[in-house]
């Protein structure tokens, strides 16, 4: 597909190396806050050019974001973490992303020592039992995933909203990422709303994940995520069994628990013990 040229793009700029300052990084979320969504994005292109990632899960927002950015420079990298226990329709979107704009979407999996360890210790279902275990298996199929994909990044962008929930209400459109190594995080969306995020979509016939046709408002794995129903926030379908209302995965709200640490030192000891012994798939250490 062709580049189509706009007020925004920024095909011509340089590239610089992505290494910001904190204090670089303060001054551009001072100065974008303020910006639209395309220039947020065009900002992070010429800055950091194919150091610049888009994360997705292809919801609407992932959806936008992807279709400004490509827009701007084909070089932008699209990557997805494949958690796998992710709905069929998910995978649809990566063929429906791949053919609509002719770009890789890199698809991030788990370390599968990590993996194999948290099932043989936990089960396959252990989500549903404890919130530390639902936790635990968000970490090792999402968290560290990302942690690994965003390595020698220097920025990545995510879809999130202010209006998507309690712990998404300060979130800026630049941010320093301190969870990944300093790198900026961008939300180009923040003030966006979810009925601007649905007109843009239309606007632009943008490809819609298949399940908002079934009352999905927010989609992640398919056995933490179900359709809402009048009057229920867009997130209330994910993880609805637990009673916290700042409920997240961990991939942008890190708050570290006791119980947590201790689940994942257990399953990384076990992971490495299986490596040694021969017993498990040998641990990646890209
Ligand atoms: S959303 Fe559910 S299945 Fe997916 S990583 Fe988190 S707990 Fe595991």
């Amino acid at each position: 597909m062709a580049v189509v040229a706009t007020e925004w793009s920024t095909a011509v700029l340089p590239r610089r190396r992505p290494t910001l300052r904190p204090a670089e990084i303060a001054a551009a979320a001072e100065r974008l806050e303020a910006c639209s969504a395309q220039e947020v994005l065009a900002w992070a292109v010429a800055t950091f050019g194919d150091h610049c990632a888009i994360v997705t899960s292809f919801q609407r927002e992932g959806m936008i974001i992807i279709d400004m950015a490509l827009r701007l420079d084909r070089s932008v990298r699209v990557l997805t973490i494949d958690t796998g226990r992710l709905p069929a329709e998910t995978y649809e979107m990566i063929d429906t992303v791949r053919a609509r704009y002719g770009v890789e979407v890199e698809v991030i999996t788990p370390d599968s020592a990590s993996l194999e360890a948290m099932q043989t210790l936990h089960g396959p279902n252990l989500f549903r039992r404890d919130r530390a275990l639902r936790r635990l298996c968000c970490h090792v199929r999402k968290v560290e995933p990302l942690e690994r994909a965003l390595e020698g990044l220097g920025a990545w962008s995510t879809g999130l909203r202010r209006d998507g929930g309690l712990a998404r209400a300060g979130i800026a459109k630049v941010e320093l990422d301190e969870a990944h190594g300093g790198i900026v995080k961008l939300n180009p969306l923040a003030d966006w709303t979810r009925e601007r995020v649905a007109a843009y979509t239309a606007s632009r016939d943008l490809p819609e994940h298949p399940l908002y046709a079934e009352g999905y408002t927010s989609i992640g794995c398919a056995p933490c995520t179900r359709p809402v129903s009048a009057g229920e926030h867009e997130r209330a379908g994910r993880w609805w069994w637990e009673a916290d209302e700042l409920r997240e995965c961990g991939l942008h709200h890190r708050s570290a628990s006791q119980r947590l640490d201790l689940a994942l030192a257990e399953v990384h000891t076990r992971a490495a013990t299986a490596s040694v012994n021969g017993t498990g798939t040998t641990r990646r250490t890209a």
